[in-house]
Parts: structure tokens; sequence; C-alpha cells
């Protein structure tokens, strides 16, 4: 699939605020700074989409970009950003946690990980959280170009061989750069497969 336009459509502040959209939406979330901005610009084609800032954890909105004027990319706040409040934390979790389980249209949530840390027990936590609800999703390391490819393979094979102790089986694996735009094929055909589904509204 290619993308021929991408467009900013609104920022939520919570689930039930979000535009009434009958649309395939496919929601990325990561830590903050794990390359979720750059990852959305790079799948688009357009640098200037989502905003990539050096000053990480500042948003804490739900952003909807329509694609094609046919389906959606949702970005949602980065967590774990260890600057923020005890509150903030907390009131960003809900709000995240609020938005996966009631917004039916999600057809697919992508985690991003960045492919050359070790499992960090936030995300762990938070996949098993993903799995006891029942929650479409699907694995996308980032920042391969920072490793050699034997490297990034052996760091990524590890990581899902960790998951594999806790799950009998894994979900959809992308191993993507946004410099080298590994992966964005791969990521844009799973999509258009999924938006030949129908679209869940309740
Ligand atoms: P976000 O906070 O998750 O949205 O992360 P950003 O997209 O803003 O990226 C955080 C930092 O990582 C920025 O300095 C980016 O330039 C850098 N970055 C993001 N993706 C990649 C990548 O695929 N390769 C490399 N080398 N750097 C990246």
């Amino acid at each position: 699939m290619n993308i021929t336009s991408a467009k900013f459509l609104t920022s939520s502040p919570s689930y039930d605020k979000c535009p009434d959209l009958k649309m395939h939406e496919y929601a990325f979330i990561g830590r903050s700074n794990v390359g979720k901005s750059s990852l959305i610009n790079m799948l688009t084609g357009n640098s200037s989409l989502a905003k990539t800032s050096s000053t990480p954890g500042k948003t804490m909105l739900i952003n909807h970009f329509v694609v094609d004027d046919s389906w959606c990319i949702v970005d949602l706040p980065g967590y774990g950003y260890a600057q923020r409040s005890k509150e903030d934390r907390k009131r960003l979790e809900i709000m995240i946690k609020d938005y996966i389980l009631n917004r039916p249209q999600m057809t697919n949530l992508f985690v991003l990980i960045d492919g050359r840390h070790k499992p960090q027990k936030i995300d762990l936590e938070f996949f098993d959280w993903l799995g006891e609800n029942g929650i479409p999703f699907s694995i996308v390391f980032t920042k391969l170009d920072k490793l050699s490819s034997t490297a990034a393979k052996k760091v990524t094979g590890d990581y899902l061989v960790s998951l594999l102790e806790r799950w009998e089986e894994l979900p959809p694996v992308f191993r993507t750069s946004s410099v080298d735009k590994r992966g964005r094929q791969a990521i844009l055909d799973y999509i258009q497969e999924m938006n030949l589904l129908p679209i869940q509204t309740e």
C-alpha cells in the first residue's frame, strides 16, 4: 500500500472526546523518546506530521490523523516518562487504558520498543495487560539502524525469546528504522490487510 495523503484531524484529551469516525484506527504507543513520531512520519511520508521533540513526554493528548480519507493513525502519548509527576503519570495511564478499552474501531495497537533495549518491566506489564484484555496488538522494534544487522537480529530475537517465557505465542513483529525506512512496507501492507476487515462499532 502507498499513502497519498495524511492530515492532522484533532487532538482529544480523553477517549470520549475522540472524533466520531467510522474508520479503521491504528494506534501507536511506546515509552517517551522511543521514536513514535518519527515512525508515524516515516510511514506517512510526511516529515512534519507528528511532532518529533527533543523534550520527550510533553503531550498528553490523543492525536488523530486521517490517511487517504479512509483510515486513521492515532498517536497516543508516550508513557513511562520519569520526569512527570505521579499524578500526571496516573492520569496518563487511565487516559491511555480508557482509550484502548473503549475505542472499538481501534483495529490494532502498535507497541513500539527501542530495538537496542532489553525488556523493561513497564513494557512487559503493559503487554500482559493487553493480553489479559484481548487487545489486538503488534510489536514494532524501532531505531534498528543504530545496530549492525547481526546485533539487530540478536537483540530483537533475544527480546522475543524472553516474551515466549511468558506467552505461548507472539503477536506480529515489525523491525523498523525511521532513518533507512526498513519495515515501512511491511507495516503498511499489514494495515492494508486489516482495512479489509469489518469496522467494529461496539
Ligand atoms: P517519540 O518521543 O517517541 O515521538 O520519539 P521521536 O520520534 O521524537 O524520536 C526521539 C529521538 O530519536 C529523536 O532524536 C529522533 O531523531 C530519534 N529517532 C527516532 N527514530 C529513529 C530511528 O529510526 N533511527 C535513529 N537513528 N534515530 C531515531
